[in-house]
């Protein structure tokens, strides 16, 4: 008989009853570190009390009213959206899929209003995810996440990784923009080279495409900058933004240049609950504690540190893993063919340290921006010790 909730997760036996800090709690009071953060959602950990005492003033204020009247909050963080990023313009909404989803409507939009409808098309990259929505699907082009979902929505053209000749070669009378994570965050903590991006640029303004990064992951403090494109001398056109933009309530933004943005005239788009009071009023105070001063300079700190520590394990068990990729706290553990990383996963969280798996056989390791010193060795010293236990099995 199926249960009352869909058997859409398969989830680990595990029941999370509380939370503070790094740490998380289970129904037995066993304490785990949480180097997953909800999947790069707690940016600020568990019950910040700066988070917590936002949401609960502003709980006792106004929860929604809808976008039919003005909400100074959301104006507020619009500004400081555009003041610290390329952007001139932004939408909020409550998710990574729809923030994505916007970016494609702009997309098309634009090259409409422009006088070319024909430029509809997006190219996008193998091994991307961009969520669970019927067009963000069709852009990933997963094999496990569009079985029995199709017909897709039309007008997305997959390229390999990090190949721009046959990018270019993709590009045709119909192309009109290139969808991209600046890190594969789900295809394994896969970075793309700054030369390639700033490449990616050149050849998007030499076609007239719109280029958007999908920083649904990468965002928000995450890779030791505000947003991952600033480690390179290039800026996108459409940006979508979410996970860690709430530290754990649910908001979504798509930001855009002011060119790109217009497309979307009055009534052209919408949401019931993007940018309601609550969203923002949470939001707010995240910013609030990314912008204070050294914050993303501790964050760089602490991944060298994590870095320093990996690489030390990885010379200690190199039968075991490979090679740490990413930038910042948003780190994968390559393992070799000897390790499956979901058992690898499962191993850690039964010496209290929680992670993610991810494909190409990776663990994400992406604990809070505000994990501490101690907190890395913890971290560092539980993934050395479960690999002791793998090699002992093997
Ligand atoms: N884009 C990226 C890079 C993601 O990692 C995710 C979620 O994991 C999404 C988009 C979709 O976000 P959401 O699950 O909030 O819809």
């Amino acid at each position: 008989m199926i249960s009352a909730l869909m058997p859409t997760y398969d989830r680990y036996s595990l029941q999370i009853k509380s939370g503070s800090g790094c740490y998380l709690f289970d129904a037995q009071g066993r304490r785990y570190l949480d180097f997953g953060s909800g999947i790069a959602v707690n940016s600020l950990g568990h019950c910040h009390p700066k988070l917590v005492s936002a949401i609960t003033e502003q709980a006792s204020r106004i929860w929604h009213c809808s976008n039919l009247y003005d909400i100074p909050a959301q104006q507020k963080l619009a500004n400081r959206l555009v003041s610290n990023t390329f952007a001139d313009t932004v939408f909020f909404n409550n998710s990574g899929a729809e923030a994505i989803e916007t970016g494609i409507k702009i997309i098309r939009k634009f090259h409409y209003e422009s006088g070319n409808p024909e430029k509809y098309r997006i190219i996008t990259i193998d091994g991307a995810f961009h969520g669970r929505t019927l067009a963000t699907i069709s852009a990933s082009r997963q094999k496990k996440y569009i079985t029995g979902f199709g017909p897709l929505v039309e007008g997305f053209d997959q390229v390999p990784f990090n190949n721009l000749k046959i990018l270019k070669e993709t590009i045709g009378p119909h192309t009109g923009g290139v969808l991209i994570e600046p890190i594969q965050g789900e295809g394994g903590i896969r970075p793309f080279s700054d030369d390639y991006l700033v490449a990616l640029r050149t050849i998007c303004d030499e076609n007239g495409l719109l280029l958007m990064f999908d920083e649904v992951q990468s965002g928000v403090g995450r890779t030791g900058k505000f947003y991952a494109y600033e480690w390179t001398k290039m800026t996108p056109d459409i940006m979508a933004s979410a996970k860690g933009l709430g530290g754990g309530f649910p908001v979504g933004a798509c930001l855009a240049t002011e060119q790109a943005g217009l497309a979307l005239t009055a009534g052209s788009h919408g949401t019931t609950f993007g940018g309601n009071p609550m969203a923002m009023a949470v939001s707010n105070a995240v910013l609030d504690i990314i912008f204070e001063k050294d914050f993303l300079e501790n964050v760089r700190f602490q991944s060298s540190l994590f870095i320093k520590h990996l690489k030390n394990i990885i010379n200690k068990n190199a039968s075991l893993v490979t090679e740490i990729r990413g930038r910042g706290l948003m780190l994968g553990l390559c393992c070799t063919s000897k390790v499956n990383n979901s058992e690898l996963v499962k191993t850690l969280m039964s010496k209290g340290l929680l992670t993610v798996p991810a494909a190409d056989n990776v663990v994400r390791l992406i604990p809070p921006l505000i994990v501490s010193t101690s907190e890395i060795t913890e971290a560092a010293s539980i993934i050395e010790d479960s690999l002791k236990h793998i090699a002992n099995k093997t």
